[in-house]
């Protein structure tokens, strides 16, 4: 009986592509591939690549280029470049690493098996199986995915594509208009995850907030945060990538009311001062994120907020800088990631006068983290002395902890909760008495919950 060919994945990037390399997996299965975890396992290894930033791309080509060793080393019989660097650069790919045998732009990667197939039975030449390199996909179920998360939570993946023109952003080019799914094909999605023992929905997507205006119009994600809410066994619904456009009072209703909503919304700014969005054309203005940005502390008490800045764009002043450190001195993000600019060819900033020289841009990132290190470790500590909802995604051998996530903890990017080594399973959402807290991690005791919950009853995520 011949034995099932092993495939494995090496998925970089964002959420969104997590997503694609779930989906691929899924597809691999259906057609009786095997899936393996280790690389050295494998028959053969597939690379989901990001082409987003310089540093990005360069992990993308060094992790090809190890993986590719391995198959000179000899067990590995073929190696597989897919997503956003593969639809970027395809051709240059092929040309400048002979040992990668098939690239795939974005595509549905229902290929994927047949040319795994075809590199294993040697009935491939090199490159015929690139397919696909240009037109980015429609949106489509992501059902049969291979879920590489933990079984606490799952992303879902709500549009694909974007419709502005930011002018330090390639992904635009790479991944095309804003196209949602269909609401029903997402339920049902939801109710899949649910299904699989998945208690938090991650929701992702490039502009969140544009759920809905390519198919109805109209902006509808609150309708569809409202219907996946009445699925059955999810507990908690995050939403993530909101555009600072419109933050509309159905959204923050949505936030605020809802009984599975955290009340957590990820909304990245990049910057806050007036000439630096017009030039990087976010489409609103200094006072309209500034608005947006309190009226979520307004109408969503207890919210924890997340947001990006980019440091260093091109012409950004000490003026402009001065405005995005007053910003997070004064706004106090709960949770902030600050880049420096990426100096992208074939995006329109590229070409702009007043190029901030890199070790200035670095320093403004670095100051600003430094600043953000502060803000988060006086948030951090308001927890002491506090009980609250965890959902445990975990255990850690490194920190020989079991951790978990509070409202104000997105998987992945955010801070933790490190618990005992019996606190619970992945997928577990339990009360826990905040013991300590340190500028990142937060140290907690269930047990200590136990005995407040007896006495106090059930509890919403606050
Ligand atoms: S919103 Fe702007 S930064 Fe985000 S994906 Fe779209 S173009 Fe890029």
């Amino acid at each position: 009986m011949n034995e099932a060919i092993r495939v494995s994945l090496i998925s970089l990037g964002c959420a969104r592509n997590l997503v694609d390399s779930e989906v691929l997996l899924g597809h691999a299965i259906e057609e009786g591939l095997q899936v393996v975890k280790d690389p050295e396992d494998a028959d053969v290894v597939v690379v989901n690549t990001c082409g987003f930033i310089e540093t990005a791309k360069q992990e993308s080509i060094d992790t090809i280029l190890s993986v590719a060793r391995l198959k000179q080393e000899g067990n590995l019989k073929g190696v597989i470049a897919v997503g956003c660097l593969a639809q970027r650069y395809g051709d240059e790919l092929r040309k400048s690493v002979p040992e990668l045998d098939a690239v795939f732009g974005l595509s549905d990667y229902s290929g994927v098996p047949g040319v795994v197939r075809k590199i294993v039975n040697g009935t491939s030449r090199r490159f015929s199986a690139t397919v696909d390199g240009g037109k980015p996909k429609g949106p489509r179920s992501d059902n049969k995915r291979f879920l590489l998360t933990p079984k606490s939570f799952a992303y879902l993946r709500i549009s694909e594509g974007c419709d502005h023109k930011c002018t330090f952003c390639a992904i635009p080019s790479m991944r095309g208009r804003n196209r949602s799914k269909p609401m029903d094909v997402l339920v049902e999605e939801a109710r899949g995850l649910a299904a699989a023992g998945i208690k938090e929905l991650v929701v992702v997507a490039e502009d969140s907030t544009a759920y809905g205006l390519d198919f109805a119009r109209k902006r509808l994600i609150a309708d569809l945060l409202e219907k996946l809410g009445e699925v059955d066994g999810i507990r908690w619904i995050r939403l993530m990538y909101a555009y600072p456009h419109t933050v509309d009072a159905a959204l923050t209703t949505f936030l605020r009311e809802h009984q599975k909503a955290v009340r957590y919304l990820d909304i990245p700014i990049q910057h806050i001062s007036g000439p630096m969005l017009r030039a990087m054309k976010r489409g609103v203005s200094s006072e309209q994120v500034r608005g947006i940005l309190d009226r979520l502390r307004t109408e969503v008490p207890g919210i924890a907020v997340r947001s990006t800045l980019i440091a260093g764009f091109p012409g950004e002043t000490e003026a402009d800088f001065a405005a995005a450190r007053a910003l997070v001195t004064d706004y106090r993000f709960e949770r902030l990631g600050v880049f420096t600019y990426s100096h992208e060819e074939g995006t329109p900033a590229f070409a702009m006068p007043d190029q901030v020289p890199a070790e200035v841009a670095a320093a403004r990132c670095a100051e600003l983290m430094a600043l953000q290190k502060g803000v988060m470790g006086t948030f951090q500590r308001t927890f002491v002395g506090k009980t609250v909802p965890v959902l445990i995604d975990g255990y850690d051998i490194d920190a020989k902890a079991v951790v978990g996530r509070t409202h104000a903890d997105a998987p992945e990017v955010d801070c933790r909760v490190l618990l005992a080594k019996d606190a619970g399973a992945p997928g577990d959402l339990i009360d826990v008495a905040i013991t300590g807290a340190d500028d990142y991690d937060l140290r907690g005791d269930p047990a200590a919950a136990t005995a407040v919950r007896t006495s106090k009853g059930k509890r919403k995520p606050e």
